[in-house]
């Protein structure tokens, strides 16, 4: 695919979305930053501090830990109100850390992406036995683990092997395409993308080898 113009500023055109959050222009210059799903309700609670998405990041609606921070779970009923694009870009690196940086060196032709068996095959300790997942199991664990309805809003750029074999046979050919809202609303958005398989992905490896699942 077509990548975009790295030297345009990613947050330059607004309103601009990413994973669940929209970020947009507001009167007398200032930005707001919100969940997608909040667009233009009354009544959302108000932060002027990026540093308070820290918190907002840490839990769901129903007050669960979010150990995936791209998980589509994203808590509801805030609103940032910043004077400074740079403020909306901590809050988006609060709620999406690394996933700003990885975009723009994605434009830039430079993201080095990390086949799985590779990231597996690395791993010491108590992680080396994630190896040892079979291909049919990996097909499945990546299809189920990884999927945007339920699982991580991540667009996958990582092969399975060196060999460039799928990922999973089980995702959908979007899963793969930065150029899709992987949140399903078919808007223009901005891709959180995954150049390499997560320490989460690989502990449920480990597990699958291990009989856990
Ligand atoms: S490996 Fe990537 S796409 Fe899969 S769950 Fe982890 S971060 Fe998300």
């Amino acid at each position: 695919m077509r990548r975009p113009d790295a030297s345009v500023d990613w947050l330059e055109v607004l309103p601009c979305c990413i994973g669940e959050i929209r970020i947009m222009h507001r009167a007398a210059g200032s930005f707001t930053v919100s969940h997608r799903d909040d667009t233009g309700l009354e009544g959302l609670a108000v932060y002027r501090d990026a540093d308070a998405a820290i918190e907002l990041a840490r839990y769901d609606d129903a007050g669960r830990y979010r150990s995936l921070k791209t998980a589509p779970n994203l808590r509801h009923g805030w609103l940032f109100v910043l004077d400074r694009l740079e403020q909306a870009r901590e809050v988006i690196e609060h709620f999406y850390p690394g996933r700003a940086a990885a975009y723009q060196t994605w434009r830039s032709g430079e993201l080095r992406t990390t086949p799985l068996r590779e990231t597996l095959g690395r791993q010491t300790g108590m992680y080396r036995a994630s190896a040892k997942i079979s291909e049919r199991q990996a097909d499945e664990l990546v299809g189920t683990f990884c999927r945007s309805d339920g699982g991580c809003l991540r667009t996958i750029l990582w092969k399975r092997d060196a060999a460039g074999a799928s990922p999973s046979t089980l995702l959908p050919k979007v899963k793969f395409d930065p150029e899709f809202d992987q949140t399903g609303r078919d808007e223009a958005a901005r891709p959180l993308l995954c150049q390499e398989a997560c320490n989460l992905l690989v502990a449920a490896a480990r597990n699958v080898v291990k009989g856990g699942q």
